[in-house]
């Protein structure tokens, strides 16, 4: 394929691949008495239950989750930590605990702080740093457990000092699955709501009878959460809007196809939808791995949806160059870049969107994903050109601080005066003039 056409593959954004396969399509159809796309009905469940609060919650968790729920029974109660403790293994609660170390460790390295400087004549100009009050993490759980999610989202939030933290979760027959609980325990997170989908993003942004309104919402999720969350920004921030997740693999002839593959089906095992890419200027490399990605999937446990996706999405492209290869790796723009090649350092500079870079043949991406402490929600569908990785920032906002003296003032009165009346504000311009001596 010529250049222009491997651009086109390489930017395909998420969005565009979201729309509902026929068969969810046709059970919501039934489920929900009409025909609507995921946009139409995200859309209803937000505004029922902005306008109904918990009455639509309950609704829409027992039409879709298949669970009924009173207000009362969508916290997480203390019994249940209780249970989720006993029931966890002690070894994987372990893990969790060092994994959680490792990611507030990295986190705290990121804390901005607040700084003052004296300017002209006892001017004082600043910038104070403030963490939001409250904020909801959505802990994705439809078709898999995410503990690791718990712990990415929440230790920024608890590094950068938000007073409070509430999670939402959806509900699996009636119950979370205890490494979640556990983890969000170790992260002091106190309040945890049963809720999934558009449901529990709408009822963070706007509040509930019993669910209080948070000030910001972050975490992934599938496409009901994502076009939700998308739907209550101005509402309330949210962290970004994060779609299947995807791997690129710049190889060169150093690289090994066996760590290759094994890396792209990483990706590919998440989601149909999900997408792994290699680039790499050797053709032998482009065939090694090809054959070997046959061989290592005979042998997954997801094999299908691996498969799916990387029928999908599954992608090796031979560059005439590195040069090339690091172009459109730029391109595409993706949540995690690998660099397999001889010198990975060597091409870092010129790495301009990437959510995260891993670098080297023991660098691999679930190395990110679970424990090495940098976080794991990172920007999806070509979004890297403009969003980053969640991080302590995302929980902070910052205020500007000015104290100017009668000198100070007075010396750069006729600067702003002027200024004022070519905007025709008579009334800025007498706020000045009137404390001019
Ligand atoms: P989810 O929690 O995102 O969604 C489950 C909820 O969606 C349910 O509670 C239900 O209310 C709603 N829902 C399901 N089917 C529906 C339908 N037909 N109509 C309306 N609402 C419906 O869990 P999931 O589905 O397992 O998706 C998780 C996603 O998050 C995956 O795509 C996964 O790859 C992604 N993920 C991303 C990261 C990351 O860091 N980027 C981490 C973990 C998971």
């Amino acid at each position: 394929a010529g250049e222009q056409e491997i651009e086109r593959l390489l930017t395909k954004a998420a969005f565009d691949q979201v729309e509902l396969n026929p068969k969810i399509r046709e059970a919501n159809r039934k489920l929900f008495g009409r025909d609507m796309s995921a946009a139409e009905l995200v859309r209803q469940i937000v505004r029922d239950v902005r306008n109904e609060g918990d009455k639509a919650v309950i609704h829409y968790t027992e039409l879709i989750d298949r669970v009924r729920f009173t207000p009362e029974d969508f916290l997480v109660t203390e019994e249940e930590f209780q249970a989720a403790k006993d029931e966890a293994d002690p070894d994987v609660v372990a893990s969790l605990q060092k994994a959680a170390e490792n990611v507030r460790r990295y986190h705290q390295e990121q804390k901005p702080k607040s700084w003052m400087t004296y300017r002209d004549a006892g001017s004082i100009l600043g910038q104070a740093i403030i963490p939001l009050d409250r904020v909801g993490i959505y802990v994705p759980g439809g078709t898999a457990a995410y503990p690791s999610s718990v712990i990415m989202n929440a230790m920024p939030a608890v590094v950068a000092g938000v007073r409070e933290i509430i999670m939402m979760v959806p509900p699996k027959n009636g119950k979370i699955n205890p490494y979640v609980l556990v983890a969000a325990r170790a992260a002091g997170i106190k309040k945890i709501y049963k809720i999934g989908g558009a449901q529990a993003i709408a009822a963070m942004a706007f509040g509930t009878e019993t669910i209080p309104r948070v000030d910001k919402i972050t975490g992934p999720g599938n496409i009901f959460v994502t076009l939700a969350k998308k739907e209550v920004y101005g509402h309330v921030d949210i962290d970004m809007l994060a779609g299947p997740s995807e791997i690129l693999i710049l190889a060169d002839k150093t690289a090994d196809p066996v760590y290759t593959a094994a890396d792209m089906l990483s990706q590919a095992e998440h989601d149909p939808l999900a997408s792994s890419i290699v680039i790499t200027d050797d053709a032998g490399l482009a065939e090694r791995v090809a054959k070997e990605l046959e061989k290592q999937l005979a042998d997954l446990p997801r094999r299908e949806i691996a498969q799916a996706s990387l029928d999908r999405n599954g992608l090796i492209v031979i560059a005439e160059d590195m040069r090339q290869a690091l172009h459109f790796a730029n391109v595409s723009a993706p949540e995690h870049m690998e660099l397999l090649t001889e010198q990975p350092f060597q091409l870092l500079p010129y790495v301009r969107h990437a959510g995260a870079v891993f670098l080297g043949a023991y660098s691999p991406e679930p190395l990110g994903d679970y424990f090495a402490g940098p976080n794991h929600v990172l920007p999806t569908g070509g979004t890297a050109r403009y969003y980053s990785v969640l991080n302590v920032e995302t929980f902070m906002k910052r205020t500007s601080i000015i104290s100017y003296t009668q000198p100070a003032l007075s010396d750069v009165s006729s600067d702003i005066i002027r200024l004022a009346e070519t905007e025709g504000l008579q009334a800025h311009a007498n706020a000045i003039r009137l404390r001019r001596k």
